[in-house]
């Protein structure tokens, strides 16, 4: 098997820049208004990776450009003509709820999705043990023929069609921690039980009346499971030991695609969780070994969200050490927010209730 990890990140998805604010609200000169989804998340990753000195530990691999047959392969004809209609504009358009296109966009989207497929290739041709794509914009809002929430192609959803197409395999599961339920995800797969789909959510955040315990899917093939505003490291990992890794391992997938968004951290602006640095490196390891343990090792890693400038690179980082094997450079978050730690009642009864929703007992 090979030894070491890939990462796959393109200077040109920096260049994606949608416009601040909120459409309506006139926005002057002077308000301290930036985007949530900027540019900064990519280079301030990259400067943390860099200085860390992870890199030499790890294969750099180029983005390639996704073509508009696989951009198909999750998303309507119509939708895709759509977005790149917009994105060859010089001018920004918002294409849906909070989703917009601008100068930059058209090259960084089709290098997120096309990066992931590169991803995606080198792990099922065992030229690399896993990877992780660093690159933007995200896509798991996207649905099959809507942009929303800063997504407009969901490469995640992509890369699992295009690994059963061109590499023929049969399952395909995608774990999605980001904070945010992955509605696009689970709309592509609704009615497809050959992958399973899983996310990891704060309760009634973005999109506010989707990812209920109840929504199932084809086969049962789409697990959601809600979390309380505040869930930390061990509500977390409890959830991924009773949930996700018995789902992953009764479906017993081909290869494990994770939707890595590190919104849930303890300082996001858009999440209410408190996730540390070292939660991100436990839910890793917990992946690889999960990976290992069903499909070969198989495991691909995309960035979602993540919106804290303080906490996404050294979340990035700690889920970049955790995919090569390496000890963490820093043993403890270093930005320490105040959060609470333990597991409490209202954790534990949130994922009995997704355990029990999908007879996961004693799988
Ligand atoms: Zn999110």
């Amino acid at each position: 098997m090979a030894e070491r990890t890939a990462l796959v990140f393109d200077e040109r998805c920096v260049l994606h820049s949608p416009p601040p604010g909120v459409p309506g609200i006139p926005l002057p000169d002077w308000a301290t208004v930036e985007t949530f989804e900027r540019p900064e998340r990519l280079t301030l990753s990259r400067r943390v990776l860099e200085g860390s000195g992870v890199l030499g530990h790890v294969d750099e691999l180029p983005a390639r450009f996704a073509t508009e047959d696989e951009l198909r392969l999750a998303h309507t004809p119509e939708h895709v003509a759509r977005v790149l209609e917009a994105a060859r504009s010089e001018d920004g358009v918002q294409l849906g709820h909070e989703a917009w296109t601008g100068p930059g966009t058209h090259d960084a989207m089709l290098l997120a999705s096309g990066g992931l497929l590169e991803a995606t290739a080198v792990v099922l041709d065992g030229r690399n043990r896993n990877a992780f794509g660093l690159l933007r914009p995200p896509g798991h809002h996207a649905e099959r023929s809507e942009a929303m929430g800063f997504c407009l192609f969901n490469n995640t959803a992509i890369a699992a069609r295009w690994a059963r197409r061109e590499r023929g395999l049969a399952r395909v599961a995608i774990v999605d921690w980001d904070v945010h339920h992955g509605n696009g995800t689970e709309e592509i797969f609704f009615d497809d039980p050959s992958v399973l789909t899983i996310s990891l959510h704060q309760d009634g955040l973005y999109p506010a009346h989707t990812g209920q315990l109840e929504v199932r899917g084809a086969e049962g093939a789409n697990v959601n499971v809600p979390l309380p505003p505040s869930t930390g490291d061990e509500g977390y990992l409890h959830a991924f030991d009773e949930v996700v890794a018995p789902a992953v391992r009764r479906f017993a997938p081909d290869l494990l695609l994770v939707g890595a968004g590190q919104d849930a951290s303890a300082t996001d602006p858009l999440g209410r969780m408190s996730v540390n640095t070292t939660g991100y490196r436990a839910l890793t390891d917990r992946v690889v070994a999960l990976a290992d343990e069903v499909c070969g090792g198989r495991l691909v890693v995309m960035l979602e969200g993540g919106y804290s400038l303080m906490h996404l690179p050294l979340c990035n980082l700690a889920i970049l050490e955790g995919l090569a094997g390496l000890d963490p450079i820093f043993p403890a978050d270093p930005i320490g927010a105040d959060v609470p730690g333990g597991l409490r009642d209202v954790e534990r009864e949130a994922v009995a209730a997704a355990v029990a929703a999908h007879d996961l007992k004693g799988v």
